[in-house]
């Protein structure tokens, strides 16, 4: 067999332990797992998704409707857009997927900023394509400018709020940088947005007013987080309709189950939730930062659903990681990103106060 060179010299990527995993391999009990590695919603699916997943269960014979017509005119009037600026994924993975593939090849760099989310260094990579990182894990608009004039990159990440460090920029000095790039694709990835509009409305880009002033902008957001749909897989890109043709080459017919387009849908009519869900997860998030406080760890201002503790020596992250593990708890440990950091999705009450009782217990002084 011959294989792509590109794309046998890639590592394999690893996704957050699944609960099932912890189960069948140190043999806790499911219901005792408390799993807050992935920042998904832990309040559960919108009550009104559920309900649309179970009337149109009926339809599982049938493909899809490939145009997506029914999500896209529900995001179209949700964000006061024409179907046309939106594109539909399995995820926003897949969205960045296809601007990979419909953009990059081993000629053209793709900048991002020294620590963000890891999927834009794999897309990139399995087009063979250079990648090019600030030497900041803050997003430093001044480097990311000179890096942008010294590389010429065709694509430019931008993550806010950011994975995995929880902080986000001000809308503000985002568009000042977008008056100056006006001609590699800039990705905005908003897959916390509505963590960071809750927080500060700052913080907030409203995708109209992107991607109709720089037409070079591509925006994403999840049904992942805040709308609690991790496991359905729906995400949307929003761009200038030429952009959204172009991704729409590298679509594969029916990426996105019945299913999961009712779910969406179920999801973004469930606001009470989707607000109740974010204003519970910054209530939560308090005792997080207590603790913090008071054990003298650093962590970043998180503008999401997660915290970043960055650890303190003699406190090593790894260990520290696989020490709750044992206990039953999944947290994503960053020491492959370069930090000595754990990353703690904000739970519910009742997992918040078992992970932060472990923890006391682990902290010596
Ligand atoms: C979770 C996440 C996504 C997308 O997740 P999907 O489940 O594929 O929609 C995209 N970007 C960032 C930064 C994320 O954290």
């Amino acid at each position: 067999m011959r294989f792509n060179p590109t794309i046998e010299s890639l590592p394999t990527y690893e996704a957050g332990k699944p609960i099932e995993l912890v189960v069948r391999e140190l043999g806790i009990r499911e219901e005792e797992v408390i799993k807050l590695a992935s920042n998904e919603n832990p309040y559960g699916p919108p009550p009104k998704a559920i309900e649309a997943i179970l009337a149109n269960a009926h339809k599982a014979h049938l493909y899809p409707d490939d145009s997506m017509y029914e999500l896209k005119e529900a995001l179209a009037k949700r964000f006061a857009l024409a179907p046309d600026q939106l594109i539909i994924g399995a995820g926003s993975d897949q969205i960045l997927e296809f601007a990979a593939r419909a953009i990059l090849n081993p000629e053209t760099p793709v900048l991002m900023t020294k620590v963000t989310f890891a999927m834009y260094a794999i897309y990139a990579a399995q087009q063979g394509a250079p990648i090019i990182r600030t030497s900041s894990y803050r997003h430093d608009f001044d480097e990311l400018y000179d890096l942008v004039e010294k590389h010429d990159p065709a694509i430019v990440h931008i993550c806010t709020p950011n994975n995995p460090t929880g902080d986000a920029i001000d809308r503000e000095l985002l568009y000042s940088f977008l008056e100056r790039v006006r001609e590699p694709l800039v990705i905005v990835d908003g897959a916390y947005m509505e963590y960071a509009a809750y927080k500060d409305p700052a913080k907030r880009i409203d995708p109209k007013e992107l991607v109709e002033r720089f037409p070079n902008t591509l925006y994403l957001g999840t049904f992942s987080k805040a709308y609690g749909l991790g496991g359905m897989r729906v995400g949307y890109g929003i761009a200038q309709p030429l952009l959204i043709q172009t991704l729409a080459k590298v679509r594969p017919p029916f990426n996105v189950t019945t299913l999961s387009l009712a779910a969406a849908i179920g999801a973004l009519e469930d606001r009470s939730f989707v607000q109740e869900s974010i204003r519970k997860n910054f209530e939560e998030m308090e005792g997080y930062v207590a603790f913090a406080r008071d054990k003298g760890i650093d962590f970043i201002e998180s503008y999401t659903n997660f915290i970043t503790y960055l650890l303190p020596p003699p406190y090593n992250a790894a260990q520290m990681a696989k020490t709750l593990l044992e206990r039953g708890i999944i947290l994503r440990d960053l020491t492959s990103y370069g930090l000595n950091a754990l990353r703690i999705t904000i739970g519910t009450r009742e997992q918040n106060r078992r992970l932060l009782q472990v923890l006391e217990e682990l902290w010596h002084g």
